[in-house]
């Protein structure tokens, strides 16, 4: 939402938001929803993409998207949405952003041996001091958390900095 809004601001001519579900299935804050309409966003729902056409050039000229359908509800709850056959078409591009959602790199586990991660691939830490399994290792916010926010990191960040100090002076 914040990548759509934003290359509107600096200037581009047209801006779509490509989501494969319907509105209400957007995880998106209401608001964010409604301030995007208004400020020209176009949505275009139950649509996915499929690939990015370039030129000989290897410039963007086009998404070939598919057209989506409601399907049962998945493990988030929300309604998983399901391709319709030959329902392919293309939105002409010149700009295309994959703004998709977030997730710790697994590249921290590979370095740091006997870092326990929960399912979501995220770290596991004491929610009071951010003590992680490896002794001497604090984490907090979104490596912890998942995608979260601002304030929840910035509280997650104080507590380890007391825990981490108070571990400090304990060695
Ligand atoms: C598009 C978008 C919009 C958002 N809007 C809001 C909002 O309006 N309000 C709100 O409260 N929150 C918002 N959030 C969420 C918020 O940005 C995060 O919750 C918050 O930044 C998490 O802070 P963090 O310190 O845990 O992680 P991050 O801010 O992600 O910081 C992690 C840092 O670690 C660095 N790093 C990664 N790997 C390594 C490595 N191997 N070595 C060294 N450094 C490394 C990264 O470069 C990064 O600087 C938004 C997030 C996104 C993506």
């Amino acid at each position: 939402m914040d990548t759509a809004r934003s290359a509107l601001r600096l200037g581009a001519d047209e801006v779509s938001i490509v989501y494969r579900r319907g509105e209400e299935e957007m995880s998106a804050r209401r608001e964010e929803i409604a301030h995007a309409k208004e400020e020209g966003i176009i949505f275009r729902l139950l649509t996915n993409p499929v690939r990015i056409l370039g030129d000989e050039k290897f410039n963007v000229k086009a998404v070939e998207c598919i057209k989506m359908k409601l399907g049962e509800p998945d493990k988030s709850g929300r309604r998983s949405s399901v391709p319709v056959e030959n329902s392919e078409f293309k939105i002409p591009a010149d700009v295309v952003v994959i703004a998709i959602g977030t997730s710790p790199n697994p590249i921290i586990f590979k370095g740091s041996e006997g870092l326990e991660q929960n399912q979501k691939g995220t770290i596991v830490a004491d929610e009071e001091t951010g003590a992680t399994s490896k002794c001497g290792v604090f984490a907090g916010g979104d490596g912890v958390t998942g995608a979260a926010t601002v304030i929840s990191a910035m509280g997650a960040g104080k507590k380890a900095a007391k825990a981490i100090g108070e571990y400090l002076k304990g060695k």
